[in-house]
């Protein structure tokens, strides 16, 4: 069944952990045995030619660079400029796959419909086709100023999630109480009038009440969890989702295992041990199902090469190919087929051609 991934760092892995996305992710971890530079070598479970054979022909990839102030304990850049530069070598890595035709850049309505249709076509292996990729902004630190939005919607950005992890130049993140800076809002002013996708997930729950309230345009949460189900503020709570789905939002279940089984913890924990598999990712779409009452808000936001691998990921998935053992998954829990396709790809498109029509 055709999948659309709502977040994947694809260039960060390329231009960061020095991948050569174009080899099968067996290759990519005999390459990294050994090296011990990154948490998460030669345990990767994303590349391009495992998201043709999952059949996941489309994806939304993030530029990703963060500004730090001196002391900050997290990794980032020191000035906003070379945040800057460093999204653009994601960006040219972007475009040489283009030009290879490993990928192509979807921007709008036609070039999603085309898209879609090459998957479609059975008469073409997907082993030729290429992945379509939304382009998105993970924190917005690296925009130096609010116009350089504009310079960003020019060449593709469609979608933007102010904050990341800790405090950021326009939307405290996770692991802080901050909501939006003056500059945050006319960054979400700027975003309503380019029409862009704002990405509530890694804002805080002070962020995410202030974006609601102001934000015009279309909304979703690319790669995000329940509270109720595994207690972290980097978690949607019961009266988040109620809203989200009033906007009509998706949220794009993720599969970091920290955020799929309580009481995880990072570098300690394992996988088989917290019973950390893909049916703990069901146990989430369940609870918003409830909450919304039908399955038109949930699909798939993987994270799946967010600087983790299979140390961090469901047991019952070694690349992300794997993730076409859902639909049978789902259906062993009751998900009616209509559902299931919703969940695979249909809210995802339903919420893409509604924006961009
Ligand atoms: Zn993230």
């Amino acid at each position: 069944m055709f999948i659309i991934d709502a977040h994947l760092d694809l260039a960060m892995n390329a231009m960061e952990w020095n991948r050569d996305l174009t080899l099968p992710v067996s290759e990519l971890r005999e390459r990294e045995t050994g090296l011990r530079d990154k948490p998460d070598r030669a345990r990767n479970t994303v590349s391009l030619p495992a998201l043709r054979e999952g059949k996941i022909g489309l994806v939304v990839a993030t530029q990703i660079a963060r500004y730090v102030r001196k002391g900050s304990q997290l990794p980032g850049w020191n000035s906003p400029q070379q945040a800057w530069a460093q999204t653009q070598a994601q960006l040219a890595w972007y475009k040489t796959m283009v030009d290879a035709g490993e990928m192509v850049q979807i921007m709008h309505f036609d070039s999603l419909d085309t898209q879609i249709k090459k998957w479609e076509d059975h008469s073409v292996p997907d082993l030729h086709k290429p992945i379509g990729f939304i382009l998105s902004l993970e924190g917005a630190d690296s925009l130096v100023r609010i116009d350089y939005l504009e310079k960003a919607y020019a060449y593709g950005l469609r979608v933007l999630g102010p904050a990341h992890y800790g405090e950021g130049r326009y939307a405290g993140g996770t692991g802080t109480d901050a909501g939006f800076s003056e500059a945050g809002k006319s960054l979400l002013k700027e975003m309503d009038s380019l029409h862009m996708i704002l990405d509530v997930t890694h804002l805080t729950d002070q962020g995410f009440k202030e974006a609601l309230n102001v934000y015009q345009g279309p909304i979703w949460a690319s790669h995000h969890n329940c509270r109720a189900l595994v207690k972290n503020q980097r978690q949607l709570t019961n009266d988040q989702i109620r809203i989200l789905i009033e906007r009509g939002a998706v949220i794009g279940g993720v599969l970091d295992a920290w955020m799929l089984t309580e009481g995880w913890i990072r570098g300690v924990s394992l996988p088989k041990a917290m019973g950390a598999n893909l049916n703990r990712l069901i146990d989430h779409y369940d609870h918003i199902c409830q909450l919304a009452g039908n399955a038109d808000h949930i699909a798939i936001g993987s994270d799946l090469d967010g600087a983790f691998g299979t140390e961090q990921s469901p047991y019952d998935l070694d690349t992300i190919a794997d993730l076409q053992k859902l639909p049978e998954l789902l259906s062993l829990r009751g998900y009616a087929d209509t559902d299931i396709q919703k969940i695979m790809h249909g809210n995802w498109l339903r919420f893409l051609r509604t924006a961009w029509q």
